[in-house]
């Protein structure tokens, strides 16, 4: 979790569904390097990942399918429940998490670099080691009907999520930037090109471009 490759980076933020990969691809098809911390997480507890042994050891064979996955579904669930469980697995991910993200925006390149981070306002160490705060926003009822249909999950489990992450009004209050998302894709070029070319001119002063 260190951007020490550049001086000069955005954390993109924004509640579940709310369009955070969508737009971070579209910075990174205008050039900017991607650093997605949820993709990172994901490999790490996918079928070879480095966090499965330690999952397995501290959790029990149970949490792990068959295919040698973390099972995220039963998972999921068990921290939801169990406060103590919740930090035992981020005690295990998160070290693991800073070391892969440090190591990814090493090698990263592009104009400037990007991390998403879904919980980056709820967390004061990403606050502090990004340049500048890009949140995604949408009314919290587009975000529960897209997520209804993009995971098939029903509506009372979707907003049992959005009720443990910040609040719409927290993250827009934490923001330096944002890109509204409440229509389709389209209405989101005009206001990521703008926001890009803020962000090469700053990368450039910020003494970023040599990523
Ligand atoms: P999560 O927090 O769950 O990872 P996210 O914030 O990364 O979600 P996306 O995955 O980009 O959000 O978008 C959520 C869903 O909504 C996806 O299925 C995506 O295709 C769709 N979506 C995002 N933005 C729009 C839009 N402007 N118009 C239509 N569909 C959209």
């Amino acid at each position: 979790m260190t951007n020490t490759s550049s001086p000069f980076s955005i954390g993109l933020t924004g509640g579940i569904g709310s369009g955070k990969t969508t737009v971070a691809n579209l910075f990174g098809d205008l050039g900017a390097a991607l650093v997605d911390t949820d993709a990172i997480a994901h490999q790490l507890s996918a079928p070879g990942g480095a966090a499965i042994a330690a999952i397995r050891s501290a959790f029990g064979d149970d949490f792990i399918t068959a295919g040698g996955a973390m099972d995220r579904a039963k998972m999921r669930a068990h921290v939801f429940a169990d406060a103590q469980a919740r930090k035992q697995l981020e005690s295990i991910l998160h070290p693991l998490i800073r070391s892969e993200t440090a190591r990814a925006a090493a090698e990263a390149r592009g104009d400037y670099l990007i991390f998403v981070v879904p919980l980056l306002v709820e967390s004061q160490q990403w606050r502090n080691r990004t340049s500048r705060i890009l949140v995604v926003d949408c009314s919290e009822e587009i975000q529960i009907s897209r997520v209804m249909q993009r995971n098939a999950m029903p509506r009372a489990q979707v907003e049992a999520i959005m009720a443990a992450q910040a609040t719409r009004a927290e993250r827009l209050a934490a923001a330096d930037d944002i890109i509204e998302n409440n229509l389709d894709t389209a209405a989101l070029l005009p206001q990521i090109a703008a926001l890009h070319a803020r962000y090469l001119s700053l990368a450039k002063t910020n003494n970023g471009d040599h990523l």
